[in-house]
C-alpha cells in the first residue's frame, strides 16, 4: 500500500487544513515539532484528552488491534488434512479398487478419508480456537494521561491524540510522537530486526527519515528497555508501521513442538516400515496364487491398521486441553513446548516479590538516627498514625530527619494513590505507593509535595542501580541552593553515597554507617523490605545525572515495610518439595528480608538456620564451586538480572529442567535462556511477558505449581494414548499378516479392519485426552526429558496386547467355524472381539498405575461416552442389513458374545497381572515408565 493512502484524514479530522501538512503525512509527524503534532491532533501535551473526546475518536478510528491476520478459508485447511502420504497410498488403493470394480471396498476406502480428514480439520481448528482465545488473555496495558489524570487502560483502548506514558519495560502500545523523554531507549527488533536498542529523543527530523532512524517516534510493538518517556498517539491498530507488516505477513500459528516432531519422526519411519511389510505380504499372497485384487485391498487394510495414523492428532488435541487446563488455573502458556517441558522440570526459581509474596506493601516503621516510629493502618487507605516509641504522635514538621525521610520517599516517586468506589488503590509501584501511603499518613499528601518540591529532573529506579533519585525546586529555600536531590533505594547503595546523615533538628552528623546496618538489618530479619533515602540541597545542576549524585547526601532515614507471604504459597511450596521439585528464591532484596520471607512459607527449615547466599557472594564463589552451590543454596539475595542468567546456565549445566521467574525488562535472557520463562501478568514488563513461555495471570508462586501439576497431566494422557494405540494398531496389522503369511481365511477382512481402525481410534483412544490427571500426581519425581519414547515396557506391553488380540481373534475366529457358524458370522464375532478387548484394555490404559476399578470406572465421562458410541456402532455393524452388506457381516447369537465377553475378560485379567507385575515402588516410580 502507499504511504500517501494510509488515510490521514481519518488520523487527524479537521486540523490538517490549519498546517501546511506534507503530502506524505502519515510518515511526516517526526517532520513537525511536539507543538505542531499537538496541534494537528487537537490534543493537550499535558492534560491529554478529554474523556469524551477519546470515545467521540474511538466510535470514529476503532479500537487499537490489529485485525486478524489472512487465514486460510475452510476449504482449503480441509483440503491441507489430505496432505499426508498415509493419505496418498489410501486414495490410489481407493482408485485401484474402484477400477478393480470393488464398489463397496472403495467406498469404505474413501468414507475413511473423508472421516480423517473431518476428525484432524475440526482438531486443528479447536487446538488453534484455544490458543487464539489465550491471545485476549494477557492484554497489553498502556498508561495514558486523560483530563490531566493519569490511568491504566487496556492499550486496544488507545486513540489518536491520547498521551501516552513510557517507562523500563512497557511494549509500545501505539505509533507515538515522543515529547518528552528521559534516558529512553527502545528495543525495535520486532520492527527493523535491529536488536541493539535505539536512544530516543524529541528533536524534528528531515522528513525523508527512514522508520528505523526516527529518533523522536516510538512504534507499537517496540519494547521499551531503559529509561522513561511521554508520546502523542499518531496511528493506531492496522494504521501503524507494525500494522502494515502484519496485514503483508499474516501470523502463521505453529503447533508443532518437540515431542510432536519426535512423534511425527517416529510415525514417518512406523509408515515406511509398515508399507514395506504391507508390499511383502501383497508379494507373498501373489505369488501364493491369490488374487491380486484381494491381496492389494488386504496389504492396504494391513497399513492403514498398523500406523496410528491418530497420533499426531491425539498429540496436538492433549497438548490443546492442556493448555486450556492451564489457563483455568491462571496460567497462560505461550509457547505450547512448555506444556510438555513442564511436566518434567525439577527447579523453579521464584522472585520474592509480588511472586512468594502479595506484593501489597505497608510502610510499618520508620528509622531515623534520631528516632524509631511506629506506623498504624494497613493498606493503601492513608488512615493512620506515625507514632513515636513513647506512643505520642510523631510531628514530622519538628522532626526533620523523619519530614525528610517521608518527603523523600513520596516524591521521588512515580506512583499516584487512587480512591475509587470508596477503594484506596495505587497505580504505579506498591513499594513506592507504600511510601506515598506513609507521607500522606503524616498530611503530607501529593498535592502538597508537588507545592512543596515541584519535580525538575529524575533518574528513574533500575533493579540494576536499586535505587531512584529526582531533582526538585525547593520553593522554602532562599538560597542559591534552591533545588533539592532526593533519593531512594536499597539501604547499601544509599549509605554508600552519604558521608552524613540528617539529625531532627536540622543539622548534619557524620553517618554512623554500622547502627544504620544494625537497624536495617533488624527491620529485615522479621521479613520487612527496608528503603533507605537521602538528600541533599544544591544549586541548579547543568545536569542531573548518576556521576552528579555520586558524592555528598545525607542520610535522612530508613523505611522498612510489611509485604505478607500470599496464603497459598506454602502449600504449593510443600507440594513441589513432594513432586521432588527444589524452590529457589531468587530476589534483588535485602538477605535478612529474603532468608526471613523463605522460613515463613516453608522454603528452607528454620533448624536449618540457612542465610541467604547474596550476589556479592555469588561473584566471589570459585567457577568450579559455583554450579554445586547454587543448587545446594535455596535462598539468593541482592540477585542482579545478570546473574539471574549465571544461576539458569549453573542449574542447567547440573542437569536441571529449569523454571525461572522474572518481571523486569533486564529479566528478559534470564527467561530465554530458562526451560520455561515464567512472566508476571499483572505486576510484568511487556518486555519480560514476550521473552517468557509462559505469563502467570495472578503473578502466583502457587499457579506455576499447578501449571506444573497440569503439565504432569498432559503427559501423562500422551503416554496413555500411546499405550493404547500402539499394541492395538500393531495388532490390527498382525490380524491380517499372519493369516496372509499363514495363507488361511482372513478372520478379519479389510474393510472391516478400516472400520475397527476409524472407529476405535475416535470414539476410545482420543477420549484418552480428556481424563483427569491422577491422585498421585505431585508425588513421584519429576520426569527425564529425555527418555525415548519407545521404553522398554512399551515394547513389551505392545508385544503382549497385540498377541492377545491376535491370538483370541484367530481362537475364536476358528472356534465359531469349527462350531457351524458361516465364515460372515465367525469373522463377525472376530470383529466384535477386536474391539472389545481394545474398549476393555482402553479402561486399563486410563490410570498408569493403578487399576481401572480404583481409579473409578465411570469417572471419565467422555470415556463412557466413548464406549456407549462405539458399542451402538458394533450393534450396528452387526445387526443393520445395510452395514452387513458393506462390511461382509451377519447377525451373531447371545452365546457368540457371551464367549467374546470371557475371551475379552482373560485377556484384560492378563493385562492387569503384567500392569501389577511391573508397577513401580512408589520412591522409584515415575511417569516415563508405561506400566
Ligand atoms: P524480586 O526480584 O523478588 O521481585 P525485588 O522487587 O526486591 O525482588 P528489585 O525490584 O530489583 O527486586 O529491588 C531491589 C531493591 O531495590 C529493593 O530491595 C529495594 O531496596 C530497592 N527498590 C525497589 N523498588 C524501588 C523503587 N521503586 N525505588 C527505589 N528503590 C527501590
Amino acid at each position: 500500500m502507499r504511504p500517501a493512502e494510509r488515510s490521514y484524514d481519518r488520523v487527524v479530522p479537521r486540523a490538517a487544513a490549519e498546517i501546511d501538512v506534507p503530502d506524505v503525512v502519515t510518515n511526516a509527524h517526526h517532520g513537525l515539532s511536539a507543538h505542531e503534532v499537538v496541534l494537528l491532533l487537537e490534543t493537550d501535551r499535558h492534560r491529554g484528552l478529554s474523556r469524551p473526546e477519546a470515545a467521540k475518536r474511538m466510535a470514529r478510528f476503532g479500537p487499537n488491534t490489529l485485525p486478524d491476520a489472512p487465514r486460510a478459508g475452510w476449504p482449503m485447511r480441509l483440503l491441507r488434512q489430505l496432505h499426508n502420504p498415509l493419505i496418498y497410498v489410501l486414495l490410489v488403493a481407493g482408485v485401484v479398487t474402484a477400477v478393480l470394480a470393488e464398489y463397496v471396498d472403495s467406498a469404505v476406502i474413501f468414507g475413511v478419508v473423508v472421516i480423517n480428514a473431518l476428525v484432524g480439520f475440526v482438531q486443528e481448528s479447536k487446538a488453534e480456537a484455544a490458543l487464539e482465545g489465550l491471545r485476549s488473555m494477557v492484554r497489553t496495558q498502556a498508561r495514558v494521561v486523560r483530563d490531566g489524570g493519569e490511568r491504566t487502560v487496556p492499550s486496544d483502548e488507545l486513540v489518536p491524540g491520547d498521551l501516552v506514558l513510557l517507562d523500563a519495560g512497557d511494549k509500545v502500545p501505539a505509533d507515538l510522537r515522543l515529547i518528552q523523554v528521559a534516558e529512553l531507549r527502545v528495543n525495535e527488533s520486532a520492527l527493523t530486526g535491529e536488536s541493539a536498542p535505539v536512544a530516543k529523543d524529541e528533536v524534528v527530523l528531515p522528513e525523508g527519515t527512514p522508520v528505523s532512524d526516527r529518533r523522536n517516534m516510538a512504534y507499537s510493538a517496540t519494547l521499551v528497555t531503559a529509561g522513561s518517556g511521554a508520546g502523542i498517539v499518531v496511528a493506531t491498530g492496522a494504521e501503524t508501521e507494525v500494522g502494515a507488516i502484519h496485514r503483508l505477513v499474516g501470523a502463521a500459528e505453529d503447533l508443532a513442538t518437540p515431542l510432536t516432531r519426535k512423534l511425527s519422526r517416529f510415525s514417518r519411519i512406523l509408515t515406511v516400515g509398515v508399507l514395506v511389510l504391507a508390499a511383502a505380504t501383497f508379494a507373498v499372497g501373489y505369488l501364493r496364487g491369490q488374487d491380486a485384487a484381494e491381496m492389494f485391498t488386504a496389504a492396504i487394510a494391513l497399513a492403514v491398521g498398523a500406523i496410528p495414523e491418530g497420533l499426531p492428532a491425539a498429540v496436538t488435541i492433549t497438548l490443546a486441553i492442556g493448555v486450556s487446563r492451564m489457563a483455568k488455573r491462571r496460567a497462560v502458556i505461550r509457547q505450547l513446548p512448555a506444556v510438555e517441558t513442564l511436566g518434567s522440570t525439577t527447579v523453579i526459581c521464584s522472585d520474592k516479590t509480588g511472586t512468594l509474596t502479595e506484593n501489597q506493601m505497608t510502610v510499618t516503621t520508620i528509622w531515623t538516627p534520631d528516632g524509631r516510629f511506629e506506623v498504624s493502618g494497613t493498606g493503601y487507605a492513608p488512615t493512620g498514625t506515625i507514632g513515636e516509641s513513647s506512643g505520642a504522635t510523631a510531628d514530622s514538621e519538628q522532626h526533620q530527619a523523619l519530614r525528610w525521610t517521608l518527603l523523600a520517599g513520596a516524591a521521588c516517586n512515580d506512583a499516584t494513590l487512587h480512591r475509587d468506589d470508596g477503594r484506596w488503590t495505587i497505580v504505579g509501584d506498591p513499594t513506592e505507593g507504600a511510601l506515598l501511603v506513609a507521607a500522606a499518613k503524616a498530611g503530607l499528601d501529593r498535592e502538597r509535595i508537588a507545592r512543596l518540591l515541584p519535580r525538575v529532573a529524575t533518574i528513574p529506579f533500575s533493579s540494576h542501580r536499586r535505587y531512584m533519585a529526582t531533582l526538585h525546586r525547593d520553593s522554602g529555600s532562599a538560597s542559591a541552593a534552591d533545588r533539592v536531590a532526593l533519593v531512594k533505594g536499597a539501604v547499601e547503595q544509599i549509605l554508600d553515597l552519604c558521608p552524613t546523615a540528617l539529625r531532627a533538628d536540622g543539622t548534619t552528623t557524620p553517618l554512623d554507617r554500622d547502627a544504620v546496618l544494625t537497624a536495617a538489618d533488624e527491620l529485615a530479619a522479621r521479613g520487612l523490605r527496608v528503603l533507605a533515602t537521602a538528600v541533599r540541597p544544591t544549586a541548579a545542576p547543568a545536569e542531573f545525572t548518576v556521576d552528579s549524585l555520586a558524592a555528598g547526601l545525607i542520610f535522612t532515614g530508613l523505611q522498612a515495610m510489611l509485604d505478607p507471604a500470599r496464603s497459598a504459597v506454602p502449600i504449593a511450596v510443600e507440594s513441589c518439595r513432594s513432586a521432588g521439585i527444589a524452590v529457589k528464591m531468587i530476589t534483588g532484596d535485602h538477605a535478612a528480608t529474603a532468608a526471613a520471607i523463605a522460613t515463613r512459607i516453608g522454603l528452607v527449615d528454620p533448624r536449618d538456620d540457612e542465610s541467604a547466599l547474596t550476589g556479592g557472594e555469588l561473584d566471589a564463589l570459585p567457577p568450579e564451586r559455583f554450579a554445586e552451590t547454587v543448587d545446594r543454596t535455596h535462598v539468593f539475595a541482592r540477585v542482579s538480572p545478570e546473574q539471574k542468567l549465571r544461576l539458569v546456565e549453573a542449574l542447567q549445566a547440573r542437569g536441571h529442567v529449569v523454571a525461572m521467574t522474572g518481571d523486569g525488562v533486564n529479566d528478559a535472557p534470564a527467561l530465554r535462556q530458562a526451560d520455561i520463562g515464567v512472566a508476571m501478568g499483572a505486576g510484568g514488563t511487556e518486555v519480560a511477558k514476550d521473552a517468557a513461555d509462559m505469563v502467570l495471570i495472578d503473578d502466583d508462586f502457587a499457579t506455576i505449581e499447578a501449571a506444573v501439576e497440569e503439565g504432569r497431566g498432559v503427559f501423562d494422557n500422551l503416554v496413555k494414548f500411546i499405550t493404547w494405540t500402539l499394541p492395538t494398531n500393531i495388532g490390527e496389522g498382525l490380524v491380517l499378516l499372519v493369516a496372509i503369511a499363514a495363507g488361511a481365511a482372513l478372520p478379519i477382512l479389510p474393510t472391516q479392519i478400516l472400520w475397527i481402525n476409524m472407529t476405535t481410534a475416535v470414539a476410545l483412544g482420543l477420549m484418552l485426552a480428556f481424563e483427569p490427571k491422577e491422585p498421585a500426581i505431585m508425588t513421584r519425581p519429576p520426569r527425564d526429558p529425555g527418555q525415548p519414547l519407545m521404553t522398554g515396557s512399551l515394547v513389551l506391553r505392545t508385544l503382549l496386547v497385540s498377541t492377545l488380540l491376535v491370538a483370541g481373534t484367530w481362537w475364536l475366529f476358528e472356534w465359531e467355524l469349527a462350531h457351524g457358524a458361516s465364515l460372515a458370522e465367525a469373522r463377525t464375532a472376530a470383529v466384535n472381539l477386536f474391539v472389545v478387548v481394545e474398549a476393555f484394555y482402553l479402561f486399563s490404559c486410563r490410570s498408569l498405575t493403578h487399576s481401572a476399578w480404583r481409579i473409578g470406572l465411570f469417572s471419565n465421562p467422555w470415556i463412557t461416552g466413548g464406549v456407549a458410541l462405539q458399542a451402538v456402532g458394533q450393534v450396528a455393524i452387526t445387526y443393520l442389513p445395510v452395514m452387513n452388506t458393506v462390511f461382509d457381516t451377519a447377525p451373531i447369537a447371545v452365546d457368540s458374545w457371551l464367549r467374546i465377553a470371557a475371551i475379552a475378560a482373560v485377556a484384560s485379567a492378563v493385562v492387569a497381572v503384567d500392569k501389577r507385575l511391573r508397577r513401580p515402588s512408589r520412591s522409584s516410580g515415575t511417569t516415563q515408565s508405561i506400566e
